[in-house]
């Protein structure tokens, strides 16, 4: 039997072959591509930053691209995860409970994903588990090798098909030594075999220590964190080397001369200002074409598509050197130590703020102890305010008390998911005198439960699953706020994380007192937008605007915010009010919070393909 009819005969689930890699209907074998990016010496080096600038070059030279994220830990998904260990909980369109990397695919991709591009060992378990209690092992023992490892395998090449990408990016989380990540890259050693030449490209990033007792960069940890790797039977392609300075040839040198990797192919990849920078310093090292070599990929790249991709991409970069006015916006949380529980909302005053020429700096206000006597001093000096998603009742009291300072003052104010139902809160509390007007989550017997457990999810029990989760549409009003802000559209696409919701049977009584909801449920009575006209800026919303922005679109609610918060820091100028100024950006920019699905059907009906 030659190694082709092996690898033929191991994709059937026979009893008489040791192995078991199953394969999804239409895999082609050796079509798709595969980058595999592990981690050594230490996590939290931003590798999915690395992933994703790397997946940015080659999906801006007409490349499809496919990135998915390998989680070592046993849990389903990211939901029940303590964003102050983990960082923010992101959620996918499909309403899938992600790693923050997730977003940052998202972003620097502008692709919408789905719950084919994230994986955890609870997963991969339960599907093994399921197909042994099926009976689809034929009677075999069920073991890591070959049958878990399959199982990740399977995964990948699904997503290959799905998403019929040129190249699917695989991000192992944590590090080479975690036994929990070990099986992962066992499979992807199993897959390079399988796939042939030229399909996988191995990634080692690893990390370049200078002790500054030392005042030089030592290159062994990084080595033995390589060779941790090659121990596993993985031989990397490219060597990226994080490190608080550029590496010096040097080191460069003997990390390739110790892990039999060419030092063109050994790269620095040292500290920058912003990960937006990140795309262009792998393409100024040349990651870019080394990949495209290395996967032979020369055939399927289109330059020119490059082009015009490129020069969006450094205007955007190029604004961020280029921030005039500044402005600074105070967000309250309970997670006020851990920035990384807020990722999506500091990417999107990024956003907004480059479009805007706006230096935005944040300020964190920690709530717990804030009262209406306090909350002056609290706010003085910030432009506008964000009280953005949270759970429980702690500091809950003191975001109201800013609520009611922002529209009592004028001061600029975003709510997001929480923060809507929290202005909801004051809103009947003080305007419309509902005394002790609360939430359910906070206090259950409180004589107004305008925030209340949704219909729809009252009758799931438990704490797993039962969240509205995901993209959902927007019904706006015409000629309000919000339905301004997205372009005269009626109806937008936004994501959702909650459990609570405004109790319908307060609706009139708010609506009486001048709020507006300006954005429903389609034929639900959901309220998902709320604004006060006679603010320069007062609008929330029951969905994660921020979890939609991207860096060349950003997201209009934040855009908004900045803008009125600009013109408060600058009160000389007259820089327009929020709106006008938000559109002004849309007209250079392109929709968001539209799936790419209609987006795609938008633009082929308008035939205004530079448009969008
Ligand atoms: N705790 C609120 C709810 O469950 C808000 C959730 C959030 O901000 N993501 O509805």
């Amino acid at each position: 039997m030659n190694s082709e009819e092996l690898l033929h005969s191991i994709s059937d689930v026979t009893d008489d072959t040791e192995f078991y890699t199953p394969m999804p209907p239409g895999y082609i074998r050796g079509q798709c591509r595969y980058v595999v990016i592990t981690g050594t010496v230490i996590s939290g080096l931003g590798k999915g930053i690395f992933s994703s600038s790397l997946a940015k070059l080659l999906q801006d030279k007409g490349l499809r691209v496919a990135p998915i994220k390998l989680e070592g830990y046993l849990n389903i998904d990211s939901g029940t995860l303590n964003p102050f260990r983990h960082g923010e909980v992101f959620v996918l369109d499909d309403g899938m409970e992600c790693d923050m990397d997730l977003g940052t695919y998202e972003r620097l991709l502008d692709l919408n994903l789905s719950r084919a591009n994230f994986t955890t060992s609870g997963q991969i378990y339960t599907r093994v588990l399921e197909k042994e209690r099926h009976g689809d092992y034929l009677g075999r023992d069920v073991q890591m090798i070959p049958h878990v490892t399959g199982e990740v395998k399977l995964r990948l090449r699904e997503l290959a098909v799905a998403s019929q990408a040129d190249v699917v990016f695989v991000e192992i989380g944590g590090t080479v030594g975690d036994v929990e990540n070990t099986y992962y890259i066992e499979a992807m050693r199993e897959l390079a075999y399988e796939e042939g030449p030229h399909a996988v490209c191995f990634v080692a990033l690893t990390y370049v220590l200078e002790p500054r007792a030392l005042g030089e960069q030592k290159s062994k940890a990084a080595q033995l964190g390589i060779k941790r790797l090659m121990e596993l039977g993985v031989q990397p392609h490219i060597v990226a080397c994080r490190a608080s300075n550029p590496v010096s040839t040097k080191v460069r040198q003997k990390i390739a001369q110790y892990t039999n990797v060419p030092i063109e192919r050994v790269f620095s990849m040292h500290d920058c200002e912003s990960i937006y920078v990140v795309p262009s310093m792998l393409r100024e090292a040349g990651y870019d074409f080394e990949v495209i070599k290395l996967l032979d990929l020369g055939e399927r790249i289109n330059l020119l598509k490059e082009r015009t991709c490129w020069l969006e991409w450094c205007d955007f970069v190029d604004r961020l050197d280029a921030l005039e006015h500044d402005v600074t916006i105070g967000i309250t949380g309970k997670y006020t130590s851990v920035r990384d529980s807020y990722a999506s909302i500091i990417h999107a005053l990024e956003h907004s703020g480059a479009h805007l020429a706006a230096n935005v700096s944040i300020r964190w206000i920690d709530t717990t102890d804030l009262t209406d006597k306090t909350v002056a001093d609290a706010l003085a000096g910030v432009h506008g305010m964000i009280v953005p998603g949270g759970f429980g009742v702690r500091g809950s009291e003191g975001k109201i008390a800013c609520i009611r300072h922002a529209r009592e003052n004028r001061l600029p104010f975003l709510g997001i998911c929480f923060g809507f139902q929290m202005a909801v809160i004051e809103f009947a509390r003080h305007v419309c005198g509902l005394q002790g007007a609360n939430s359910s989550e906070i206090a259950p017997d409180c004589p107004h439960r305008v925030i209340d457990i949704l219909p729809e999810q009252k009758k799931i029990e438990g704490l797993g699953g039962n969240m509205r989760l995901g993209g959902k549409q927007v019904e706006l009003t015409p000629q309000t706020m919000a339905w301004r802000l997205f372009g005269g559209r009626s109806d937008v696409h936004m994501r959702f994380r909650h459990r609570y919701e405004v109790d319908p049977k307060y609706i009139d009584t708010f609506t009486e007192h001048g709020l507006v909801f300006s954005g429903k449920a389609p034929g639900q009575p959901i309220m998902q937008i709320l604004e006060l006209p006679d603010h320069p800026c007062f609008i929330a919303t029951q969905a994660h605007p921020c979890m939609t922005s991207r860096p060349l679109r950003p997201q209009p609610m934040f855009l908004a915010l900045v803008a009125a918060a600009r013109q408060r820091a600058c009160p000389d100028k007259d820089l327009g009010d929020c709106v006008s100024a938000t559109e002004q950006v849309l007209k250079q920019t392109r929709p968001v919070d539209m799936p790419r699905e209609k987006r795609n059907a938008k633009r082929r009906r308008e035939k205004a393909p530079n448009h969008f």
